[in-house]
C-alpha cells in the first residue's frame, strides 16, 4: 500500500509515498497503521520537509514511481481525516475549474496552524456571565462598559472565547474587573455541543412577496434538494427578514447556516441582526482574525458547534459538519472574487457547495450581476422578487441635475478669491433644505484624498507615481483642527502606496503655480464646511462625517461613525463606495451623487454594470426609515442613454439591456472568459511571453483570442503587465483547451523569469 499526498508546491500533480513497515515506530507519530484519506502526513520533498494531505491509497503496482525510488512518509499527524470526502471533492473541483494545483488549493483551504501541523484541539479561554447574575448586579454609568457587558450577555450562558470577545471590542482589563467583581468566570473549553438554537425575538409579519420567497426556500430545504435562488429585492425591501425566517426552519432542523457578507466593516451590525433573533452559537469569520482564532472557527464549523456562521469570502471554503443553507448577501459585490492565488468567486463556490450538500443557496441583492441574471434565464437559478419596501417606506425618487446648465457654486476665500465647490446651487439648495428639516444627507464621491491630480498651470507637468502608470493623489488638509483623521499633507499613490512631499515649485519649470485638480472626499468635506458654516464664526453648523479608507482605518472607527450617524441629528455624510454596502442609516433622506456617472464612459465593458450597481446601492441608503427619500444625480452628460435608462426604468431593465448588448458583442456572461496575465521587468518580455503562449495554443474552433495587450495599468509597482483574453461560447471547450495548454505555457523557457497567472471568469481587467 502507498499513499498519494497533495503537497503545497506549484506543481499540477500529487506525490506517492510508501509506508514504513512499522508506522508505530515513527517519532512523534499518531499510532495508526495507515494514515486515512484526508489526514495530514509529514514527508520529505527534495531537501524540504513538508506537510501534505493524503488524497488516495494506491497499490504499488499503480504508482508511476519505481519501488526503490519511493520515499517513506516521516510521520502521521492525524488519526482521523481532517477533511472529509466532500471537502476533498471540493478541493479537486476548485483545482480543475480554476486550473490551480491541488496542493496549493489545499493550502488556501487550510488555516495556517493546520498547515503547520498543529494539533486541532487547542484549548481556549472562554468567558461567561455567572448563571445567577442579572442586569441589576451590574450598574454603571459608563456607556462603553454597559455596552461591553451587553455584548457578553448576547453570547448567552456559554459565553464566548476570549479571542472572539476581544475582536468584538471587549477590553481585557474590563474582563478582569468583572471577574474580580464576581460577575463572570473563565473556563477552558472542553468542547461540548451547543444547546439547540432558540428563537430570541419574534419574527416580523411578512408581506406577500417576502412570504413567497421564504416559502420557496423552506420548501427547497425540506425537499432535501439543491436549489439556487436569486433573491432580487430592491434596497430596503427586507431581504434580511427573508433570510432570518428561512434560517429559522433550517436551524430548527439542527443544521448549520453560512451567511457570506462582502466586508468586515459591516459584520458587527450584521452579527447583531442575527444574534438578536436567535440564541445560537454564532461564529464570525474574516481576515482580521489571528491564527488561533481562525483555527478555532475552522474547528467550530467542522465539528458542527458553530450554528450560524457569518463570514467574508474565504468562509465559503470552510468545512461544515451539517450545513443546511447558504446565504450570499449582496451577491453582486466585487469582494467575492479573490484576486490572487486561487482566483475563485465565492458565489460560484457557494452554488457548488449547495449542489454538493443538497441544500438551498440564496444569492440576495438589489442589483444582480449580469452573470446571475443569465443563470436565471438559463433556468439555473430560481428568481424571487421583492419589489416594495415594507411598511411606509417608499423607494427614493431619482432625479438628474444638469451640471452644464447650472454653474457650480463659487465660494469666496478669506483673501476674496473665489474657488469652485464642484456642487451646483440646486444641489446645495436641496442639501440645505434637508438639513433644516432635521434630516441627514449622504454625498457619494468615489475618491478619497484631497484631489486626484497635482498640476503645473505653467507647463502642464503632473505629479505621477514613479512606480505606476498613475497620478499621485494629493492628501492635504487645511483644517486639521476640525478633523482628527489627516495629520499632514503629502502625495500618495493609491496603487502602490508610494509617498512623497508636496513640491512647492514645479520640478520641470520651476513655476510656483501648482494646483490641485479635481475633487476628493477631503476637499469636498472642506467645501461643504465652508458652505454650511456659520458665516460670522465659521463654526460648523452641521457635523460633516467623512467615510473612506483614510477615516476608517482604526479598528473601532466604524463603530464610532455608526454611533454618531445614528444619533440622528442633521449631519452631512461624505463617503466613498464604503457607504454603498448594505448600511442602514434611517435618518438619511437625501443622497447626492455629484459625479458618480463618470464610470459610464470607461473603456472596460463591465464599467457601466458596476457603476450602475454602485449608484443604485448608494441611492438605496435614502429613505429607509419612515421618511421618504430623494436621490439627486449631478451630471455633465444628462443625455447619456445608459444614465437615462437607469434613472427612468430602474436597474433591472437597465441590466437587461446591457445583457442584450453583451450577447450581441459576444462578451461574458454570454461567453466564458479566461484572462492570462503576465508580469515582468519589461513590457517587451511580458508581451513576448504571451505571444509564445499563443504559438502553442491548440487549434480550437469557437475560441476568440484577444491580445496580447498592455494591461489597463501596464506599469504597477515597477512591474509591467500584459494580458491575453480567451473567450469561448462553450465553457467545456474553454476548459478543454486550458487543460492541454496551461501547463505547457508555465513550462515555456521564459516563464521562469515572469509571473504568469490564469484567471477564470475574471471580473475586471
Ligand atoms: P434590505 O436588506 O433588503 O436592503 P432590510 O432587510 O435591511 O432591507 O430591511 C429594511 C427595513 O425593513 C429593516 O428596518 C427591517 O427591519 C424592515 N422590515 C423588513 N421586513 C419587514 C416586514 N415584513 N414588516 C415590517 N418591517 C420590515
Ligand atoms: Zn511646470
Ligand atoms: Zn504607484
Amino acid at each position: 500500500m502507498l499513499v498519494q499526498v497533495a503537497l503545497p508546491v506549484p506543481l499540477y500533480r500529487v506525490f506517492d509515498y510508501s509506508l514504513p513497515a512499522n508506522v508505530h515506530a515513527l517519532p512523534n507519530t499518531i499510532a495508526i497503521p495507515i494514515p486515512p484519506i484526508g489526514s495530514r502526513v509529514e514527508v520529505s520533498f527534495g531537501r524540504q520537509t513538508l506537510i501534505g494531505i493524503v488524497v488516495a491509497h494506491i497499490s504499488e503496482a499503480n504508482s508511476s514511481v519505481p519501488l526503490n525510488k519511493l520515499k517513506p512518509i516521516n510521520r502521521c499527524l492525524d488519526a482521523e481525516p481532517i477533511l472529509d470526502e466532500r471537502m476533498l471533492k471540493l478541493a479537486s473541483w476548485l483545482s480543475r475549474y480554476y486550473h490551480y494545483p491541488l496542493g496549493d488549493v489545499l493550502a488556501v483551504i487550510l488555516p495556517t496552524l493546520v498547515r503547520q501541523g498543529k494539533p486541532l484541539d487547542l484549548l481556549i479561554t472562554h468567558w461567561r456571565i455567572l448563571p445567577n447574575i442579572t442586569d441589576d448586579d451590574f450598574h454603571t454609568n459608563a456607556k462603553k462598559q454597559k455596552q461591553q457587558f451587553d455584548m457578553l450577555k448576547l453570547h448567552g450562558e456559554r459565553g464566548a472565547s476570549e479571542d472572539v470577545l476581544l475582536l468584538e471590542g471587549m477590553q481585557r482589563a474590563f474582563l478582569k474587573t468583572l471577574e474580580e467583581k464576581g460577575l463572570i468566570e473563565r473556563y477552558i473549553e472542553p468542547k461540548q455541543a451547543p444547546a439547540p438554537v432558540k428563537l430570541a425575538k419574534m419574527p416580523l409579519d411578512l408581506n406577500d412577496e417576502q412570504k413567497l420567497a421564504v416559502e420557496a426556500i423552506i420548501a427547497a430545504h425540506e425537499s432535501g434538494c439543491y436549489t439556487g435562488f436569486l433573491l432580487n429585492g430592491i434596497t430596503g425591501s427586507g431581504k434580511t427578514e427573508v433570510y432570518l425566517q428561512a434560517m429559522q426552519a433550517v436551524l430548527e432542523a439542527g443544521k448549520q447556516i453560512l451567511i457570506l457578507v462582502p466586508e468586515i466593516g459591516l459584520t458587527p451590525q450584521t452579527r447583531e441582526r442575527f444574534a438578536s433573533r436567535f440564541a445560537a452559537h454564532i461564529v464570525l469569520l474574516h481576515s482580521g482574525m489571528n491564527n488561533t482564532h481562525r483555527l478555532q472557527g475552522w474547528q467550530d464549523c467542522r465539528t458542527g458547534h458553530a450554528q450560524i456562521i457569518i463570514g467574508t469570502r474565504s468562509s465559503v471554503l470552510y468545512p461544515f459538519a451539517n450545513l443546511g443553507l447558504i446565504v450570499v448577501d449582496e451577491a453582486h459585490d466585487g469582494s467575492y472574487k479573490q484576486q490572487d492565488t486561487l482566483r475563485y468567486h465565492a458565489a460560484d463556490v457557494a452554488l457548488y457547495r449547495g449542489l454538493q450538500a443538497n441544500i438551498p443557496v440564496v444569492l440576495g441583492t438589489a442589483t444582480p450581476s449580469l452573470e446571475h441574471l443569465k443563470l436565471v434565464d438559463d433556468g439555473k437559478l430560481v428568481e424571487c422578487q421583492l419589489l416594495t419596501r415594507p411598511g411606509n417606506a417608499k423607494p427614493a425618487t431619482m432625479q438628474l441635475i444638469d451640471a452644464r446648465l447650472q454653474s457650480t457654486h463659487q465660494q469666496a476665500q478669506d483673501d476674496g478669491a473665489r474657488y469652485d465647490t464642484g456642487l451646483t446651487d440646486a444641489l446645495i439648495g436641496a442639501i440645505r433644505k434637508t438639513l433644516e428639516a432635521g434630516n441627514q444627507v449622504l454625498i457619494f464621491l468615489n475618491r478619497r484624498g484631497y484631489a486626484p491630480v497635482l498640476l503645473c498651470e505653467a507647463c502642464g507637468w503632473q505629479a505621477d507615481c514613479p512606480r505606476c502608470d498613475a497620478h499621485l493623489t494629493v492628501h492635504y488638509n487645511s483644517q486639521s483642527q476640525h478633523n482628527t483623521y489627516v495629520s499632514n499633507s503629502y502625495l500618495k499613490c493609491h496603487h502602490c502606496d508610494w509617498q512623497s512631499y508636496i513640491p512647492t515649485v514645479c520640478p520641470d519649470c520651476g513655476s510656483q503655480n501648482l494646483d490641485a485638480k479635481g475633487m476628493g472626499t477631503t476637499r469636498l468635506s472642506e467645501n461643504l464646511h465652508a458652505i454650511f458654516a456659520n458665516p460670522q464664526t465659521s463654526k460648523e453648523l452641521y457635523p460633516i462625517i467623512q467615510i473612506d479608507r483614510d477615516t476608517t482605518r482604526r479598528k473601532d472607527s466604524w463603530e464610532n461613525i455608526y454611533q454618531r450617524i445614528n444619533e440622528g441629528t442633521p449631519t452631512i455624510l461624505v463617503g466613498t463606495q464604503m457607504v454603498a454596502k448594505g448600511h442602514h442609516f434611517p435618518n438619511v433622506t437625501l443622497v447626492c451623487l455629484p459625479n458618480a456617472d463618470r464610470g459610464f464612459l470607461s473603456a472596460d465593458f463591465r464599467s457601466p454594470e458596476h457603476t450602475a450597481q454602485l449608484m443604485i446601492q448608494v441611492a438605496g441608503r435614502a429613505g429607509r426609515g419612515d421618511k421618504s427619500g430623494q436621490v439627486l444625480i449631478q451630471t455633465l452628460q444628462p443625455d447619456n442613454e445608459l444614465l437615462l435608462k437607469l434613472v427612468k426604468d430602474g436597474y433591472l431593465s437597465f441590466a437587461r439591456e446591457l445583457l442584450q448588448e453583451r450577447k450581441m458583442m459576444g462578451l461574458p456572461p454570454h461567453t466564458h472568459a479566461a484572462l492570462i496575465r503576465c508580469e515582468g521587468k519589461t513590457l517587451t518580455a511580458t508581451t513576448q511571453a504571451l505571444k509564445d503562449a499563443i504559438s502553442i495554443l491548440p487549434n480550437a474552433h469557437n475560441l476568440a483570442v484577444l491580445g496580447p495587450i498592455d494591461a489597463p495599468m501596464s506599469k504597477k509597482n515597477s512591474r509591467y503587465h500584459a494580458q491575453l483574453l480567451l473567450l469561448a461560447k462553450d465553457r467545456r471547450q474553454l476548459h478543454h483547451v486550458l487543460n492541454q495548454w496551461w501547463e505547457p505555457v508555465l513550462a515555456l523557457p521564459n516563464a521562469k523569469y515572469l509571473k504568469l497567472t490564469l484567471d477564470i471568469d475574471p471580473v475586471g481587467w
